[in-house]
């Protein structure tokens, strides 16, 4: 396409797209609770109300991170999303359930990814035991712990924002807790098998958080070399494919701000080139950047968001629930990130 018709493709999206962030996050995010000067192309109000869900820190327990703050007086996480998991028994103790690895992964001996078409087909790099951080968001035990991740942390830039969110689903209730930790796994799989280091924000999905801030301390802690969060998203029927989402602004100054660019923008073509489409609905061209998300505001190492498709869309939520798709996402996101670091 056209640098013209990309920037009238750019007008219009800038368009949809603030329609777009007001169910995105009324279905994938909580809203936050302190509107802050809404850097670019947001207006207020929906920065008000699009809370996404970021990343978090190791280590801490979000009931101890957030019992310093004052608790949301109306746990509204609930108002607009739809709860995923209404039959989910919650496994962990009410707490933040996050316990840092002992040690990392053991790299999984060479093996060729069962599904890769050879057609999209990619060298393995060699990963030279650069750490690489994932991070599936929510969790599966969010839903039944409301006070516990309905407690507000730091988001990043004087914003605040719920410590995590349950996340959305299919309309056949297929949770998107459960898909992110479905590609998490995979693309742990698949990096370690390269030789990354990998290291995952939470190990397992029946538990609680960690909150957003701590997802992001995590990969800063870990002097990631690059961080990847998971996610789907909950929008109108009609809209589909995957966008990829940087920091607006830039928390670690411009030269990481530049690495997180570059690493969306590879994650974005290892995506198209493994079968995926861009959003038809937010963002440009796949790329998308936003000002509110505490994953991103609060990381200080090249870092992308990912939202891997509209789980409301049917043909998306047919892919995202299949494990042949979760693979195929898994692969496409390994890509990018072998294109970045390689
Ligand atoms: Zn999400």
């Amino acid at each position: 396409m056209s640098h013209q018709a990309l920037r009238a493709r750019r007008g219009r999206f800038g368009v949809l797209a603030v329609a777009g962030a007001a169910l995105l996050l009324a279905a994938c995010a909580a809203p936050a609770q302190q509107a802050e000067p809404p850097s670019t192309s947001f207006s207020p109000s929906i920065v008000a109300s699009s809370a996404g869900d970021p990343v978090t820190v190791p280590g801490l327990s979000s009931a101890t991170s957030s019992s310093a703050e004052a608790p949301s007086p109306s746990p509204e996480s609930s108002s607009a999303e739809p709860d995923p998991t209404p039959e989910s028994t919650p496994v962990d103790a009410p707490q933040d359930d996050y316990t840092p690895p002992a040690e990392p992964p053991a790299p999984a001996p060479q093996e060729p990814a069962q599904t890769r078409d050879p057609a999209t087909e990619q060298q393995p790099a060699t990963g030279g035991g650069k750490i690489v951080v994932i991070d599936p968001g929510h969790n599966g035990a969010n839903g039944s712990n409301p006070d516990i991740i309905n407690a507000l942390v730091d988001a990043g830039f004087g914003q605040t924002k719920p410590c995590n969110t349950t996340g959305t689903s299919t309309n056949a209730g297929y949770t998107e807790h459960e898909f992110n930790w479905g590609v998490a796994t995979r693309l742990q799989s698949i990096l370690s098998a390269r030789g990354f280091d990998v290291r995952m924000t939470r190990n397992s999905d029946d538990g609680v958080g960690p909150c957003v801030n701590k997802r992001a301390a995590f990969g800063n802690d870990a002097n990631a070399a690059a961080v990847v969060s998971i996610h789907g998203d909950g929008d109108d029927a009609g809209a589909q494919g995957f966008y990829v989402m940087t920091a607006e602004r830039a928390p670690a100054g411009a030269a990481m701000a530049a690495q997180s660019e570059a690493l969306a923008s590879d994650m974005r073509d290892a995506l198209v080139n493994a079968g995926l489409s861009p959003s038809n609905h937010l963002g440009s061209g796949g790329l998308w950047q936003r000002g509110d998300l505490a994953g991103l505001n609060l990381s200080l190492r090249p870092t992308v968001m990912l939202e891997m498709g509209n789980m409301r869309n049917s043909a998306d939520a047919a892919l995202m629930s299949s494990s042949q798709g979760q693979q195929q996402i898994a692969e496409g996101i390994a890509d990018g990130v072998s294109a970045y670091l390689g």
